[in-house]
């Protein structure tokens, strides 16, 4: 049955919207509708800011012990609903049931775990020569979130948000916005003040627009697209407003000459096809010695086929859909590009995807000499893995560092101490050094157009800060 939310979170209550428009939520396993939500509208967007605006004084100065207890209830309800937000997040994104628990619902309870800590222990104020200088949360953040990895992204801005002492009005993707409607009933159940958090869900264009444009927007904070970030920057400048970037990727898996290949390339795909391919730091270039690409490729391509591809509700699945029909077509595009452009197919392709009403796209695996291809260039967003050959360390850098972006990436080599040399060059957020696992509390975010800011850890909190110094006399 179709779950239906017709109501936004505005001022600490559920409230109708200002429109009528409903907004069809996509399972995109099978095509169905699995929900309905509003389409809120500019006047929707003006009264959750004004709510936000009125609870900043009082929340500002709430005690960061006592913001901790309301965030520490939050984290406490998520994680007693986690069953059921993994569920709504397989229908919504697609990522199959077994994996969405571990990967779209455990790293928020962990988030907003961490921040109810910070709040407690952060160094709020510190003395500096004759001045006192203060740490003062920025104001009222507009956060808009988008549909891959969603609560994820919603619990990294609006945590350490809330523990800064800021209030927040959330636009969740209007793709996939159920979890945003469940979290936003467990923060009504943790007793939070009214207004300090406020849910207005929507399009871009439209509620995100008037976020990005407010005047009593202090900061916004955009998870998305390289096209609508650039955007919501433009649009934030009127108002001198903070922003906060996280944008797309391209990133680079460098596999040097001394590496365990199959260690190497294993590590890769499974980096590359995690959410079938709709990560934004998936290592989706990887990079290998001329003299081994053909043995990497014969590697890459047994590894992406072992993926069984099919719904998120399906046992045996471990790479569910694409997120919807547009996405799975702009993927599709990009692969015919690449054949057109000279790629070599050596898994999958653009017709290998099982037939259905599911939003399908096999794992392809391409190989393409053309550093400036098209492919070899642009996000693609898809269970699309790109090897390039590379001529030795030197190159392998310069290839790396030779696209827009700068979010992510990893080196493969014999020794930790060589992968740590390369490290050390690449112009990127986060460098993973022979398949060293992901760390929630390192800071996150982008060089060039992958972004402006950092998520995670007490970077995150820090980005909703501002000093303030306040000079005293000198004592006589
Ligand atoms: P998107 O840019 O289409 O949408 C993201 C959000 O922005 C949605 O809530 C959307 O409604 C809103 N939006 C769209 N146009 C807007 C506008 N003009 N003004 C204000 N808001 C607007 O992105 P998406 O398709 O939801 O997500 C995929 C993209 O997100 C990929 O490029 C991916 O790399 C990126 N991403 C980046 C990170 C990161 O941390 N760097 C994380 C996840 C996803």
């Amino acid at each position: 049955m179709t779950i239906v939310r017709d109501k936004l979170f505005i001022g600490g209550r559920w409230v109708a919207p200002a429109g009528t428009g409903l907004i069809d939520v996509i399972d995109p396993s099978d095509a169905s509708v699995y929900a309905q939500i509003p389409e809120g509208v500019a006047a929707d967007a003006e009264a959750a800011i004004a709510a936000a605006h009125a609870a900043f004084d009082a929340w500002s100065r709430t005690p960061a012990a006592e913001r901790a207890e309301y965030i520490e209830k939050i984290a406490a309800g998520v994680e007693a609903r986690r069953e059921e937000l993994a569920e709504a997040i397989a229908h919504e994104v697609g990522m199959p049931l077994k994996m969405a628990g571990r990967f779209q619902v455990a790293g928020p309870v962990g988030s907003w775990k961490h921040y109810a800590k910070l709040a407690r222990e952060f160094q709020w104020e510190e003395q500096v020569g004759n001045s006192f200088v203060v740490r003062e949360p920025i104001g009222v953040v507009g956060a808009i979130t988008p549909w891959n990895f969603p609560l994820n992204q919603i619990s990294l801005k609006v945590a350490p948000a809330l523990a800064a002492g800021c209030t927040v009005v959330l636009k969740p993707s209007e793709v996939a916005p159920i979890n945003a409607f469940i979290l936003a009933e467990i923060i009504e159940a943790a007793g939070l003040p009214a207004g300090v958090f406020n849910l207005v869900s929507g399009y871009g264009p439209v509620v995100g627009e008037v976020l990005a444009s407010d005047r009593h927007v202090d900061m916004v904070s955009f998870t998305g697209s390289t096209r609508a970030g650039r955007r919501v920057a433009e649009l934030a400048a009127a108002t001198v407003k903070k922003v906060a970037l996280e944008l797309g990727g391209k990133s680079a898996s460098i596999v040097l000459d001394d590496a365990d290949l199959a260690t190497a390339v294993k590590g890769t795909v499974s980096s590359c096809l995690l959410n079938s391919g709709q990560t934004c730091s998936a290592h989706t270039r990887m990079l290998v010695p001329r003299a081994k690409l053909g043995e990497a490729a014969k590697l890459a391509a047994d590894a992406a086929s072992a993926f069984k591809v099919g719904p998120a509700f399906a046992e045996d699945s471990k790479l569910g859909p694409l997120v919807s029909d547009v996405q799975r077509a702009r993927v599709i595009g990009y692969l015919h590009r690449a054949i057109e452009e000279g790629a070599e197919v050596v898994a999958g392709g653009p017709d290998a995807a099982p037939q259905g009403p599911g939003f399908f796209v096999a794992p392809t695996v391409l190989v393409v000499e053309d550093r400036k291809a098209t492919v070899a260039q642009e996000e693609i967003f898809g269970p699309v893995l790109v090897i390039l050959p590379h001529d030795g360390d030197e190159d392998a850098i310069a290839l790396a560092n030779d696209t827009i972006y700068g979010l992510a990436g990893g080196v493969w080599a014999g020794s930790d101490e060589h992968a740590f040399a390369v490290a050390r060059r690449l112009r990127t957020g986060q460098v993973d050094v022979n398949g060293a696992p992901w760390n929630p509390r390192a800071p996150f975010g982008g060089f060039r157009q992958s972004g402006l800011g950092r998520e995670n850890g007490v970077y995150g909190l820090e980005e909703y800060l501002e000093y303030k110094s306040i000079q005293m006399p000198q004592k006589k």
